[in-house]
């Protein structure tokens, strides 16, 4: 079925993404309840779990459909992604799932976008892409990282989704979805 135009959210803000396969995401989501177990801090929905490959902040309602067609032009191959390693950052407390060495496709996908959403003038600039999944926020002392199983699957569409503040933390919606070749 072709995506239609969401309903709209007063300030939501926009973003591209890759979902996590349902099963990959209910294994960090488990291994991320260990640690706040251990650790505290706020533990990200099993259904929320993502990789941001372009952020948008808000975005005009009449600029939607620029946003669908920019996504439908996009013609790559599925992307293969590894979560095979733990991140900590200091600057926003932030636990994460990332790649050891993310796969080139993936890296194009996340800079063929952000160039083009730049043309647009959507985005201000290409940012360099780290591909990560929070796990969890307002995590003060991780300790020592724990090691993560390795993940591994074929990314075979990239989504647009929206956010919004709710009384637990940030909201996603998956509003739109496009197939990798
Ligand atoms: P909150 O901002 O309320 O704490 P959040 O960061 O999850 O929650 P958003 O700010 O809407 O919600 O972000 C949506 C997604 O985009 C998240 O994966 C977030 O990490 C990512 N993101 C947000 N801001 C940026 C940015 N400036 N650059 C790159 N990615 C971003
Ligand atoms: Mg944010």
């Amino acid at each position: 079925m072709p995506n239609e135009l969401p309903p709209p959210v007063v300030g939501a803000r926009f973003f591209f993404a890759l979902w996590l396969p349902p099963a990959i995401a209910s294994q960090l989501h488990s291994f991320s309840g260990g640690v706040v177990g251990r650790c505290g801090g706020r533990l990200m929905r099993e259904d929320a779990l993502h990789i941001t490959l372009a952020f948008l902040g808000e975005v005009a309602e009449n600029r939607l459909p620029e946003l669908h067609e920019i996504a439908a032009a996009v013609e790559l191959p599925k992307a293969q992604v590894q979560l095979d390693r733990v991140g900590f950052w200091n600057h926003n407390h932030v636990l994460w799932a990332g790649s050891k060495e993310p796969a080139p496709v993936l890296e194009k996908l996340a800079a063929d976008l952000q160039k083009t959403l730049v043309e647009a003038g959507f985005l201000g600039e290409v940012k360099p892409f780290v591909p990560h999944v929070t796990l969890l926020r307002k995590l003060l002392h991780p300790g020592t990282l724990p090691e993560i199983q390795a993940h591994e699957w074929t990314a075979e569409e990239f989504v647009l989704a929206r956010s919004w503040p709710s009384d637990r933390g940030s909201a996603y919606e998956v509003v739109a979805r496009w197939p990798l070749k």
